[in-house]
Parts: C-alpha cells; sequence; structure tokens
C-alpha cells in the first residue's frame, strides 16, 4: 500500500522510456490455459496475435476440464441439461454473478471444446470423460442441491504412445493448442510482463511490456486480452477481497508469483470496474488416502469441540468453507469399523472401480499416520485431542438421526449418512487445499471489460480467472472442470470474434 491506496486504486506514472514499438491486431497477456486459447483462436480466425507471458514458458494445472454436451459425451450417452446448469450455478452464487456469462458458458462449451477436442485427437491423445475423481457417476441422479453432471474430460497420453507425459494433463491441452497457434503465426512472447495498458479516449489500443531490454510498447489494431489469471499469490488482494483463503493448509498454485492479479491492477488504472461479486475461491479437500473424507466419502465431521457443525455432503466447497471458518481451523472426520459397507453403499461405482481393498487402505492409512484409530470414542477423542464428553454426544445425536433416516440438524441425505456404532473408530483431519482464486474485472455478456457505469472499455476483454462476475461466493462443483471449462470457452470465443471484429453474438464491433 502506498499513500493509504492500494495499486489498484492509484494513478500509474507514465511510461516514457520506451526502447521499442511494435503492432499487431491483437494482444493476449498471459500464457495460461485461457490466454493461449484465446491467441491460438485470434491466429485461427486470421488476426495477427502477441502473447505475452511475464514467465519463460506456459503455465497449466490440474485435470479437469468441463465443456457441456460435447462429442466425448455422445459417446457416453451422457446428456447434460445446459438450462437447469445454469440455473444451478448461478444460484450457487445466490445470483451475484453475470447469469448471460454462465449461459453462454452452458450452452456454448460443448461446441469449443469440440474444436479441442478433434485437435488432441489427431495429435494422438485420448479423451474421455472423468467420472471416477471429481465428478462422481451417480451424483447427476441427486437433486439440486448436491446435483453434479458428468462434465469433465480428461486427456491422456495412450500406452505406449511417444508423447511426453506430465503430471498434470491439462498441460497437454495447453502445448498442443499453443503449437497449433505458432503454426497459424501467433507470436509468444515469453519472459515478457504487460505493465501498462494504453488507453486513447474510450478506447485501450495497447499494452506497455518489460522484458530484459527494457520497455516495449505493443500497439494493438483490434484489442487487448486480458488472460493474466486470478489473485492466488497476492496476499494483499486476498485480505482485501478472499480473506478466508488465506485459512487454508496448502496453495498448490504455480509457478508462484504467476497470479498476482495483475490484469485487475493494469484495468483498474485505466478506469475499469473491478467485479462487484464476492470471489469463489477453489478450496478442495484433497486428500489421496483410501476413504478421503470429505472429497470421496462422507462422514460425520466434528470441530475441535468435539462438535458436529456442518453438512458432510462431499460437496466439495461445503466441506472447506464450513472447516476453515471452524475454531481453529480444524475439522475431523469420524467413522466406524463398518467403513467398507458404508463406503459401498455411499459410492458404489468408485467402490468397484477400486484397486485396492478398502480395509487394507485404511490400515495403510493409519499405519503412515493419515488416520487415527482407537477402540473406544473417549480414547479417540484423546488422540485428536477434543472433549471425550463432547465427542459421546454428538455420536450419540448423529446416530439418532442416522437411525431416524433423516438428518434435520444439517440435511445430509440418507445415502451418505453412516452410523458410528462399533469399535474400532476411526478419525481423519479434513484438508483445504487451495488451488486458485477467480477473482478479476467488472465484465459484461460479451466479456468486454466494463467501468464503474457499466459501460465496455472499447479494445479490452478478460477471460480465464480474471474474467469477473462469473463465479460467486465459493466455487460451485455442478460442472466439475469449469476453470478450465470457461477458461476454454470464452478464450475461443472472444479470440475468435474479436478477430473477426464481432461480439460474441456476431454483431458488428464498431471502432
Ligand atoms: C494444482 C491445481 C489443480 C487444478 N485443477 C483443476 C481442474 O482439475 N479443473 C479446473 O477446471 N481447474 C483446475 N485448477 C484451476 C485452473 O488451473 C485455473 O483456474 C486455470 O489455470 C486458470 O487459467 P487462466 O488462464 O485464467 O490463468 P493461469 O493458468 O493462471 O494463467 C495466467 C498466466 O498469466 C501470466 N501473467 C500474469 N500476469 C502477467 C503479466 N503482467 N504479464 C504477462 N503474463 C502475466 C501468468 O504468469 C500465467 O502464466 C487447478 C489449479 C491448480 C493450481
Amino acid at each position: 500500500m502506498e499513500n493509504g491506496k492500494h495499486p489498484w486504486q492509484q494513478k500509474p506514472q507514465p511510461i516514457t522510456d520506451v526502447v521499442a514499438e511494435e503492432t499487431c491486431d491483437i494482444v493476449v497477456i498471459g500464457a495460461g490455459i485461457s490466454g493461449v486459447v484465446a491467441t491460438q483462436s485470434a491466429a485461427e480466425a486470421g488476426a495477427d496475435v502477441i502473447c505475452v507471458e511475464k514467465f519463460g514458458g506456459f503455465t497449466a494445472h490440474g485435470t479437469d476440464i468441463c465443456g457441456v454436451n460435447t462429442k466425448v459425451h455422445e459417446r457416453y450417452g451422457i446428456h447434460i441439461d445446459p438450462i437447469k446448469a445454469a440455473r444451478l450455478i448461478y444460484a450457487w452464487g445466490q445470483q451475484q454473478s453475470n447469469y448471460d456469462l454462465i449461459r453462454t458458458y452452458t450452452e456454448r462449451s460443448g461446441e469449443m471444446l469440440d474444436h479441442y477436442i478433434d485437435m488432441m485427437e489427431d495429435a494422438g491423445y485420448t479423451v474421455k470423460v472423468n467420472d471416477e475423481m471429481t465428478a462422481r457417476t451417480d451424483w447427476d441422479t441427486l437433486d439440486d442441491r448436491y446435483q453434479m453432471f458428468r462434465s469433465p474430460h480428461l486427456f491422456e497420453v495412450p500406452e505406449g504412445s511417444s508423447l511426453k507425459k506430465v503430471m498434470w494433463n491439462a498441460a497437454y491441452l495447453v502445448r498442443t493448442v499453443m503449437a497449433s497457434a505458432e503454426a497459424l503465426g501467433a507470436r509468444f512472447w515469453f519472459n515478457t510482463e504487460a505493465v501498462q495498458l494504453i488507453r486513447e479516449g474510450d478506447r485501450v489500443t495497447g499494452v506497455i511490456v518489460k522484458d530484459a531490454d527494457g520497455y516495449k510498447r505493443i500497439c494493438a489494431r483490434k484489442g487487448v486480452i486480458l488472460a493474466t489469471g486470478g489473485i492466488t499469490d497476492n496476499q494483499e488482494m486476498l485480505e482485501c477481497f478472499c480473506p478466508i483463503a488465506l485459512r487454508a493448509d496448502k496453495n498448490d498454485n504455480f509457478p508462484p508469483g504467476g497470479n498476482m492479479g495483475d490484469g485487475i491492477v493494469m484495468g483498474a488504472q485505466i478506469g475499469a470496474a473491478l467485479s462487484r461479486v464476492n470471489p469463489a475461491p477453489v478450496i478442495h479437500p484433497v486428500s489421496f488416502t483410501v476413504l478421503a473424507p470429505g472429497f470421496n466419502s462422507s462422514w460425520l465431521m466434528i470441530n475441535r469441540d468435539g462438535k458436529r457443525f456442518c453438512n458432510e455432503t462431499a460437496y466439495e466447497p461445503c466441506i472447506t468453507n464450513a472447516r476453515m471458518n471452524a475454531p481453529g481451523n480444524v475439522a475431523w472426520a469420524v467413522w466406524d469399523s463398518h467403513f467398507d459397507e458404508n463406503f459401498k453403499r455411499q459410492e458404489p461405482a468408485k467402490y468397484a472401480r477400486l484397486n485396492e481393498s478398502v480395509t487394507d487402505g485404511v490400515q495403510k492409512a493409519v499405519d503412515e499416520g493419515d488416520y487415527v484409530m482407537a477402540d473406544t470414542l473417549e480414547e479417540l477423542a484423546q488422540k485428536i485431542g477434543v472433549p471425550p464428553e463432547n465427542l459421546v454426544k454428538t455420536v450419540e445425536r448423529y446416530n439418532q438421526l442416522v437411525e431416524a433416516g433423516e438428518d434435520t440438524d444439517f440435511g445430509v441425505p440418507e445415502r451418505f449418512l453412516s452410523p458410528v456404532k462399533d469399535a474400532p473408530f476411526y478419525a481423519s483431519t479434513i484438508s483445504a487445499w487451495l488451488l486458485c482464486v477467480p477473482y478479476g474485472l467488472h465484465v459484461d455478456a460479451h466479456s468486454q471489460v466494463c467501468d464503474e457505469d457499466d459501460d465496455p472499455i472499447g479494445g479490452l476483454y478478460a477471460v480465464g480467472n480474471v474474467q469477473g462476475d462469473f463465479f460467486a461466493n465459493s466455487y460451485p462443483v455442478t460442472l466439475p472442470g469449469s476453470n478450465h471449462g470457461r477458461s476454454v470457452t470464452f478464450g475461443r470465443l472472444v479470440g475468435q470474434s474479436l478477430a473477426q471484429d464481432e461480439y460474441l453474438d456476431g454483431t458488428p464491433i464498431t471502432r
């Protein structure tokens, strides 16, 4: 903070010591999934594109990529109701976000991803619907509150292929799309940081970037697409906009310093409004143990005081949100010796696909210190440091609800209720893994950045996590893989339409 103002509230010093100038049609800022897709799509539509990236290569992480009703869905016989999916996502954000953006996403993401499915299959990758991990096989049959569609796609390197394997599958898509963009003539300027947007009158006409040689001006005939990611790495922004994210255990965003909210600062400094919605941090209870409490399965959950405090259905953000606001920021899942049959009842499809015995997996987790085991509830309470009398009382009440078949306290569906009755008893902490904090600029239905009066700023667009107004309050897993999905959808829609001098609905852009 300087003079009592945050960087996004300050007027920037004009940069005059520019050593070089370049002109193109479109500048894309950031080579993550949204920026690379935008670059490729604009180049494919005939534009001369430069993508600037502050690091030495592209950024990609994660696995699931959502598209609604793709050709792969057709092969699987899956149909997702796009109107319902939009309604659920909008409702999840308490109607704070921009419904038109969400609807565009659910209606057009299939067609957008199909383009890349073809490209990936041509390049030798396989693609499947990932309903083994984030999306559950039959959660699309649950009621609205928990309905989760089988939307995520997973690109893989087939056995025997010479394609290079990497840890995060999303990188397969990004590197393939980047190669296509380069073949189409797009230029990627790595180790080049965008520092200031150039606004002339009511339009953004370019950007000042900095590399090892100094400042350079890039003039953009058609416009600038911000694709700088969210605010995950920016402590000051997290404190201001999303303090709950600071209570997560682990931040695996990388490379560190990538998601500093640069697009927000650059945009605000030329008059763009920040998104008015509460950011929706992506904080999952990721665990790689066999039951993965909170992620793969649902069990009674207690806080530091040994008291039940939330709905334990493994609909991801519910659990982590509750834990991060629990006293001491700690939570334990508790279950009993019938875990095998209870897990099978909760998640029959997942259970059938396991390639290890649940009993062996639980024992391994106990041996490795991931789970705590005890012969009595009192002993378990002592081992995990919660008041034994409270745990006993909590378990009594929980078991009554299970027996009645209705969780009148928190509303967990009967399928996910499992009594805690017979020794040995087990406990496992619930992790909170911060993947990213999408938060960005206020945009309209064309993903064009707007000012405080909601008027679009000519020539400035935002895609990916710097596109504000899409998610609100808490990341929904209605359509798992939506971070990537909306990055691909709007990256492609905006790249293509800007190159063709059109808005997303096909109406011409007049300058
Ligand atoms: C471990 C992990 C797992 C995940 N798993 C999934 C998943 O399975 N499904 C899913 O949908 N999402 C997942 N996510 C989230 C997803 O990866 C992000 O939402 C997605 O990367 C956002 O894409 P983006 O293009 O907006 O931003 P990013 O991928 O963050 O790219 C932004 C790029 O802009 C560059 N940049 C920033 N500022 C500047 C500047 N001033 N000048 C030049 N360049 C700049 C950055 O260096 C970066 O390369 C995961 C995230 C993590 C960390």
